[in-house]
Formats: structure tokens, sequence, C-alpha cells
């Protein structure tokens, strides 16, 4: 596995060496590739194309398109070491963790290309004996979707594995950071016999723009972003214009919540899992901690000095450490978060000192002695950072954790049955993990409620997503 095979996986043509999109390394600045940027004539260009691709792709048996996914999954899993290479360079996340998004995201296809056989219709008990009432599933068309960089891989899987699943074709404009990994997957798509005008990657001159394409061009039937909360509203009232369908994946304040009765060695092992994996830069990761009086001062001690312990690195030379953030800014900005935390009064009690000079890289700490009104706790973080908030009593601890405008995820640790029960339907979240802190999985709906979106990834809600559903009745019978 080498830097040049990995970057063998994309075709020349989406390489410009003159005025493309630079692509850096956030471990150290270095260069990776200069990729071709598409402008709104261009991308418009591949939304017709797709729209005329999926009238032959829909006609298609689901058997037919199952079997076209299953080829592109095992395309995946072959060339997994490649796709995990360019995602590291490209986003800085470790070697380790990248092969573990390989293979994360290539299960939606799987997933899909299975689930891709059970799209079925319905035959309604009828209301009259000479009638019958069924229904019928449908793709719901040509499909755009706006990805992040945070999951440079999974987070165009999970839109177009069920997109081409449900008979849909798909135009993806990936994020400005990260086009590698989206530009590997739709060569290996194509190779796997994924038509070329039936999905497409177009990394774009000017985001905003494209945005407004999507929203705008009349044979988009369905937009599908991830992103921050703030882009996801600017994108929902322009689509509004042609009531497009739309599903928004978008930030979250994800509570971790720790009672006394809990286990605190696998709450501290779940928040190492949950804050920490990617630099702290996952939508659901915990982004505040919530833990009872009673517990409150063995966790913070375990917590910080399994922090201290991590190890920060590129994530090509250690591929199990914890790797830079994104770029320059987002350090600056979690930086600032910290220092304002500070400054209101939270205490740094774990911190990595041993951190590259170069590079993106932000240490990982813990905040002790955090409050309800303090900056830190009402923003997502998108960072390796831990605050820690004391709580007494049940009540209160639900309380504050709803009382944000995000409802993405939420974690409980409490070995009470009953209190799982009561978290569980009193979170007001999309997603809870009880005793976990990891909890994305193909076979389940990912998605949130509130400012964090709508709309649901994997699981049968995902497919659904990308189909109609039509009434029909006939009479006469
Ligand atoms: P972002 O909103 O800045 O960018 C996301 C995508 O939108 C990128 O492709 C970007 O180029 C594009 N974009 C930016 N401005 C645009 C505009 N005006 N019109 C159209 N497209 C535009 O978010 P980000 O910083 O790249 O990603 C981090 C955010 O994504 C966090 O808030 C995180 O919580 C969220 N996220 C959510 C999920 C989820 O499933 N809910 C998953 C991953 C990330």
């Amino acid at each position: 596995m080498t830097a040049d095979s990995a970057l063998g996986l994309l075709r020349p043509e989406t390489l410009d060496a003159n005025e493309g999109l630079r692509v850096l390394n956030p471990a150290n600045g270095a260069l990776v590739a200069m990729v071709r940027r598409y402008d709104v004539d261009e991308t418009a260009a591949m939304i017709d194309a797709a729209d005329v691709a999926r009238r032959e792709w829909g006609a298609r048996t689901a058997k037919q398109r199952s079997d076209v996914l299953r080829a592109w999954y095992d395309l995946m899993v072959a060339h997994g070491e490649d796709l995990a290479l360019l995602m590291t360079l490209e986003s800085g996340k470790p070697l380790g963790e990248a092969r573990g998004e390989v293979k994360y995201g290539a299960s939606f296809i799987e997933w899909f290309s299975e689930e891709a056989r059970r799209a079925y219709g319905e035959v309604i008990p009828t209301f009259a004996t000479d009638k019958r009432v069924l229904t019928l599933r449908q793709p719901v068309g040509t499909c755009a979707a706006i990805t992040p960089w945070n999951f440079p891989l999974a987070m165009i899987t999970r839109k177009v594995a069920p997109a081409l699943a449900a008979g849909c074709s798909i135009v993806v404009k990936p994020a400005e950071a990260t086009p590698l990994s989206a530009l590997a997957l739709e060569t290996l798509a194509h190779r796997a016999g994924v038509p070329e005008d039936l999905f497409r990657v177009a990394p774009a001159r000017k985001s905003s723009a494209i945005g407004d394409l999507f929203c705008t061009h009349p044979l988009v039937r369905k937009i599908s972003f991830t992103g921050s909360t703030e882009v996801g509203k600017v994108i929902m009232a322009k689509a509004a214009g042609q009531v497009k369908r739309l599903s928004l994946e978008l930030g979250g304040n994800a509570p971790f919540i720790v009672f006394d009765d809990a286990d605190v060695d696998l709450a501290v092992a779940g928040a190492m899992a949950s804050r920490f994996r990617n630099a702290g830069q996952t939508c659901v990761c915990a982004n505040r901690f919530l833990v009872q009086a009673g517990v409150h001062d063995a966790f913070v001690e375990k917590l910080a000095a399994a922090v201290a312990a991590l190890k920060v690195d590129d994530g090509v030379a250690s591929p199990g450490a914890m790797g830079p953030l994104i770029d320059e800014r987002a350090v600056e900005r979690v930086s600032a978060l910290v220092e304002q935390a500070v400054g209101e009064g939270a205490r740094r009690v774990g911190e990595v000192h041993a951190v590259p000079a170069d590079g993106a890289f932000h240490p990982p700490v813990v905040l002790a002695g955090v409050t309800e009104g303090m900056t830190i706790a009402g923003e997502e973080i998108f960072g390796p950072v831990a605050p820690v908030l004391r709580f007494d009593t049940e009540a209160e601890a639900l309380r504050i954790a709803n009382d944000t405008p995000y409802g993405l995820a939420a974690y409980v640790f409490t070995a009470d049955a009953a209190r799982q029960w009561r978290m569980m339907e009193g979170l007001e979240y999309g997603m809870v993990g009880v005793n976990d802190g990891l909890i994305s999985t193909e076979v389940a709906p990912f998605g949130g409620i509130k400012e964090s979106g709508f709309g649901r990834e994997g699981s049968s809600h995902g497919l659904a997503d990308y189909m109609n559903v039509k009434y029909c009745l006939v009479g006469g019978v």
C-alpha cells in the first residue's frame, strides 16, 4: 500500500494539476492531489444525464440492481487498504480508524444490496367488496447529495447505496477537504457495473452555487444533506421553492449521562470511544458529560487518566493514535472554546502535551467544573475536548440533556433497568445508546430530530427515504 497505488484509484480526468482543488494532508500540510472542480453548467449536465440513466436502471429487476451493488461492495473490500490510506491522507483520520470506516461504509452497500430485493408494496384489506386497495413503492427519481469531510466515505455510501437500490440516480458534491475518497468510490462503482451517468461525484468550484443548483434544478427530486445545521437550514429554505424531498443529517450536542449506579469503567471506555474517535469530529460524539455527584470525582479521575494516555500523531505513522483536526481553522476554533471555558471557571484536568508541532493537531483534554451556562456546554465542539458537568437527580439530568435545539444522539450509563427505560423514552433525541458509546450500524436507522434534522440512513427506513408510496385503487372487481 502506497500513496501512489491509492491515488491510482482516481481516474486521470478527475485531476487538474493547474486549477484544481488543492487537497492537503491535515497532519503535515503537504499537497496530496489537485482535483478537478465542476461548475454549475457541468453539474447541471450531470443531473440531466443521471435523469436519463435512471430510466434504464429503474427498469431492471431488484435482483439485477442488487448484484451490481454487491459487486461494488466486493471491490471496496478488495481495495480497502488503498481507500483507507486515501482517507488518512486527505482527512488526517488515523489509518486504524480509516480501515474501520471502509468496513462501515462498505457495510451500507452490502446491506442495501440485500434490502433492494425487499422493497415490498402492500395489499390493504378493502373497504368495499368490488374494490381492491394496494400500494406500490417506486424510486423517488434523480437525487442530489452534499456530504461533509468527517466521514469522507461512509457519508456517501449511506446515501448512494439506498438511492441505487431503490432505482434512483444520484449526483454527489463531496466536501472540499475530502474529494479523494468520494472519487475513488465512484471509480469502484463504475468498475462494478454502476452505469457512469447514474452515479457521479462532482467536486464543486463553488459549494453554495452547487447547493443552489440542487435546490432549483427541476429534475432533482430529492436532496440528501449531511453537514452543519446552519447550511442545512439554507438548503431547506431554498428547496422549499420546488417542495423537494429532503433528508437533513445535521449537527448535534450529545449528552453522555453517567448515573451513580453505572459501571464507571464501562462509562469511561464508552466516553473514550465516543468523544475521542476521529479526534472528536463526529456528529454523534458525546459533546458534554453529565455525571451524578456520587461517581463524579471517580469518573473525572479515570477519564483524565485515559485521556492523558492517548498518543497524538500522524495517522499513517501511528495507525492507532489520535490524529489531527481537519485544518488550522478548526484548531483555532476549538482552542478558543477551551480558553473561554477556562476563563469562565472550568479546569483542565487531563491533557496530552506531546502533540506534533506541525499539522492541525489539538491536544485532547478533559474540562471539569463546567456548568450549564458556559458556551462550551451549548455548542457542538467538534474537537477532542470533554466538558464534565455535575448533577444530582435524574430529573435534573433529563432537563439539562434536553435543553438544546439539537436532537441527534444521547448516551446513558446506568445499571437500573427501569431508569434505562425512562431515559430511552424521555430523551428528546433520534438515537439513544444505553451503556454503550458506539451506536452507528448499517442495520439501524441513523438520524436526528429537532435542529439535528430529519430522515433516516441505514436499515429499511434508509431505503424508504428514497422511495415514494403510490396508493392505487382497482374498482369493478
Ligand atoms: P458544512 O455544513 O460546512 O459542510 C457540509 C457540506 O456542505 C460540504 O460539502 C460543504 O462544501 C457544503 N456546503 C457548505 N456551504 C454550502 C452552501 N451554502 N450550499 C450548499 N452546500 C454547502 O459542515 P462541515 O463542517 O463540513 O461538517 C461538519 C458538520 O456536519 C457538523 O455540524 C456535524 O455534526 C455534521 N455532521 C452530521 C452528521 C449526521 O449524520 N447528522 C454526520 C456527519 C457530520
